[in-house]
């Protein structure tokens, strides 16, 4: 991260993003799209840019010879002044929002800038949220404030530094305007850089549509960006889906292996990549409960920590009713895909288990190249799992440092993770769960005390983006205009694995009757 001294502009230093265009040349205009032009901002200023992802994406050379200046920066990334190569479009997509169909949703407040190819070969997305009015806007004003906006940095930034697959921030930049909420607020334009920005709703548009040769065009478009080793054969839709269900299954998996609550899995929310996309109401639990949900929207907890699996399978199966007219044989294809989807909660079980056999201190079980196979992995660790998160249930200990603290007792050390638990949990109860999983790693055998603890580590974080900590951040920048909150915070979750004593503070837990209270809105 680096926020870059004002200056003035000069023409040498700018950058240059070298576009390659793909949805918007090889999909048809007016129906998967519509051209459109971001507002213009205006008085742009750059209040977050993401070196590192700049330097990845090869928009700025790794010494910074060319560096550019802020003002350059917010003059492109508000959406004035667009690179060569730009072609912003607003897709079309639909979406079951809370379990009810909408035939048209799409980029009320979004346009794809562009793709580009990364320093990888990676082709990715360039997109700008909050860049004003689209044909696809309904009654909303197109804008976004601040707060939300940064949330979305810091969330974002907080799960790629975990290793969870997400859309990351490139920039944001203060558009200099007010937006107006229940109050007004400084208004601003995230970039957001993705994969692809293809949803299950992109898929839903068009079959609400019975649009056959368009959701055959969309398919091959997403197979031959996602997926293009995939044999070319009458069985691609079934592989296809197939692939999509396993990068959901480790999506999810990697979500409550961190306590992360998404809040809003609508099926426009839900990308075919498989990464973690929209940062609205989404927040990470604190004291463990699986009913846990932030959202202030999500009356009756469709979106609550433990569901969250069992909607990604919803949303699942409305992709696979979009793909039905693709297949040869529709009845036998109906059992093909329902069999698929049926196989999703074991897919997501086993993806889970290994995260938490490694969480659990049994890495060299669950890891690559490990000697054996799931089902030892399931038998050693499965009923442990169940007990250990039991006992956090009962003593609401908080989530993460739990697992962080679980690291120190493979090395004897339990008083931290004790003093998680609430006065009147037990503590016998813990004494004999960890005698059973002391046996358990003994079992499992090859490895002395220090290196448990140390692998554990690698996979226990102790910071994430707590709650109150991000809301201070937000206040701060939204409010006051103040960004040094959200800078610390954002230097403090690079680094998720390390315990640092000047963090301290924006590791603790938030005390129960505040974290309780704690509420999330959509980010409009
Ligand atoms: P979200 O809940 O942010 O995923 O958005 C759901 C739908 O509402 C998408 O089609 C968005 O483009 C649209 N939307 C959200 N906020 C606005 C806004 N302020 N103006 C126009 N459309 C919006
Ligand atoms: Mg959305």
């Amino acid at each position: 991260m680096m926020f870059l001294p004002e200056g003035t502009a000069s023409p040498e230093a700018s950058i240059r993003i070298p576009f390659d265009n793909t949805y918007a040349s090889q999909l048809s205009s007016g129906v998967f799209f519509e051209p459109w032009q971001p507002a213009a901002a205006p008085a742009p200023q750059l209040l977050f840019f993401n070196e590192p992802l700049a330097i990845n994406l090869g928009l700025q050379a790794p010494r910074g010879e060319s560096v550019s200046t802020a003002e350059e920066l917010a003059q492109i990334f508000s959406g004035n002044r667009l690179p060569d190569g730009a072609q912003p479009i607003a897709q079309a997509y639909a979406g079951h929002q809370f379990g009810h169909f909408s035939p048209q949703l799409g980029d009320g407040r979004a346009l794809l800038v562009g793709e580009l190819l990364d320093r990888q070969g990676k082709r990715r997305d360039l997109a700008f949220k909050g860049s004003g009015r689209t044909p696809f806007s309904r009654g909303g004003d197109g804008k976004a404030a601040v707060g939300p906006m940064l949330r979305e940095v810091l969330v974002g930034e907080c799960m790629h530094a975990l290793g969870i697959p997400t859309t990351r921030a490139l920039a944001v930049v203060a558009t200099g305007e007010a937006v107006y909420r229940e109050q007004a607020l400084p208004g601003a334009v995230l970039t957001r850089i993705a994969s692809s920005h293809i949803r299950v709703g992109t898929f839903e548009f068009f079959s609400a549509r019975r649009m056959t040769a368009a959701i055959k065009q969309l398919f091959d478009y997403t197979v031959a960006r996602h997926d293009p080793h995939l044999p070319d054969d009458a069985d691609r839709p079934f592989a296809f889906f197939h692939a999509v269900c396993r990068r959901q299954a480790s999506l999810l998996a990697d979500w409550t292996a961190a306590g992360f609550i998404h809040g809003v899995m609508n099926t426009d929310n839900m990308v075919l990549s498989g990464e973690t996309i929209d940062y609205g109401p989404c927040a990470f639990m604190e004291a463990y409960d699986p009913a846990t949900k932030f959202s202030s929207i999500d009356q009756h907890g469709r979106y609550a920590f433990g569901n969250q699996p069992g909607i990604a399978q919803w949303n699942l199966a409305r992709l696979a009713e979009c793909l039905l007219p693709l297949l040869p044989n529709e009845d036998e294809g109906v059992q093909v895909l329902s069999d698929a989807l049926e196989a999703f909660p074991a897919m997501y079980q086993q993806a889970w288990l290994m995260r938490a056999a490694a969480k659990l201190g049994m890495a060299h079980w669950a890891g690559e190249g490990a000697d054996r196979g799931f089902a030892q992995v399931q038998a050693a660790t499965e009923h442990l799992l169940k007990d250990w998160l039991t006992l956090l249930h009962a003593g609401h200990a908080d989530y993460t440092l739990s697992w962080r603290y679980l690291c120190d007792a493979a090395q004897g050390r339990e008083d931290r993770l004790r003093s998680l638990f609430s006065d009147t949990f037990d503590q016998s109860q813990l004494t004999a769960w960890l005698a059973r999983w002391r046996e358990q790693l003994t079992a499992s055998g090859g490895v002395d005390a220090a290196g448990v603890a140390d692998a554990m580590r690698r996979v226990n974080p102790w910071m994430i983006a707590r709650n109150a900590s991000v809301e201070n951040a937000l206040a701060a920048a939204s409010a006051q205009g103040d960004l040094q909150p959200f800078k610390r915070l954002m230097q403090a979750l690079q680094n998720p694995f390390e315990e640092l004593d000047a963090f301290a503070d924006l590791a603790a837990p938030a005390p129960r009757e505040q974290a309780q209270c704690y509420k999330t809105f959509c980010g409009t």
